[in-house]
C-alpha cells in the first residue's frame, strides 16, 4: 500500500465508512504520519487542518474509530477506511457527519445488535430470551411471522402489512444467528444466483 502524498501537497482525503452499514459517515485528511499511525494503532488519526496537528478522532470524546479495512484508490491519492465507530461519529453526537441515518444497510446494524444481545446473555432482552428457548422455538416464531405476513398480504392495511414484514425480517435475523450464519452469507448466495 503506497500513497502518493506529494501529488496533493502532503494531505490526502480519507473517506470514513461504517463497516456495518457501509454508509459514508465522515471525511477527513491524513498526511503520511497520520496514515502510518492509523495503520499501526488500528484507530483513525487524521491531520486536522483547523488544529494544524495530528488528531486522533475520539481523543476528547472517547468516540474512537476502530479500523476494519483500509483501501487506496486507483491512482493512490484517496483513502477509504471502514470503521466500527464508538457512539456518534460527528462532534454533534450524531451517527454521521452527513445527517440522518439511511435505512439501507440498517439490517447489518440490527444483525450486530441481535448478536450482541445473545453473546452478552442480556437477560432482559426479548431477543436473548427467544434465543434461549432453542432453535425449534425460534424457527417456529419465524413460521408464525411468515403466516401473519401472508394474512396481511391478502388484506389492504398498509401499516399492518409493513409491521408484519418487519417482524419477519427481525425474527429471520434471530434464526440466522441461532443457526450460526450471517446475513452476508445469505446475500452472497442470492448474488451468485444472479450471475
Ligand atoms: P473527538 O476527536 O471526537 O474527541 O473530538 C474532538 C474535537 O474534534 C471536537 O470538539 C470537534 O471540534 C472535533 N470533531 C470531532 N468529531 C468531528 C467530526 N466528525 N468532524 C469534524 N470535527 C470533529
Ligand atoms: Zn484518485
Ligand atoms: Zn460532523
Ligand atoms: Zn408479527
Amino acid at each position: 500500500m503506497k500513497i502518493n502524498f506529494d501529488k496533493s501537497n502532503g494531505l490526502i482525503p480519507v473517506i470514513i465508512q461504517d463497516n456495518r452499514t457501509l454508509q459514508v459517515v465522515m471525511l477527513g485528511y491524513m498526511n503520511e504520519e497520520a496514515f502510518e499511525k492509523t495503520k499501526k494503532e488500528g484507530v483513525v488519526t487524521f491531520f486536522s487542518r483547523s488544529k494544524n496537528r495530528l488528531w486522533t478522532k475520539g481523543e476528547e470524546s472517547g468516540n474512537f474509530l476502530t479500523v476494519k479495512d483500509i483501501r487506496i484508490d486507483c491512482d493512490q491519492d484517496t483513502v477509504l477506511i471502514k470503521v466500527i465507530p464508538r457512539n456518534g461519529v460527528c462532534h454533534t453526537g450524531s451517527f454521521s457527519c452527513f445527517g440522518n441515518k439511511d435505512s439501507k444497510g440498517f439490517l447489518y446494524e440490527l444483525e450486530e445488535k441481535i448478536s450482541q444481545r445473545i453473546d452478552n446473555r442480556v437477560e432482559e432482552s426479548y431477543t436473548y430470551s427467544l434465543y434461549q428457548r432453542g432453535i425449534n422455538k425460534v424457527a417456529q416464531k419465524v413460521g408464525e411471522e411468515a403466516v401473519e405476513l401472508v394474512i396481511e398480504a391478502k388484506d389492504n392495511n398498509e401499516q399492518l402489512f409493513k409491521n408484519e414484514a418487519a417482524d419477519l425480517l427481525y425474527h429471520f435475523l434471530i434464526l440466522l444467528k441461532t443457526k450460526g450464519y450471517t446475513l452476508e452469507e445469505i446475500e452472497e448466495i442470492l448474488q451468485n444466483r444472479d450471475k
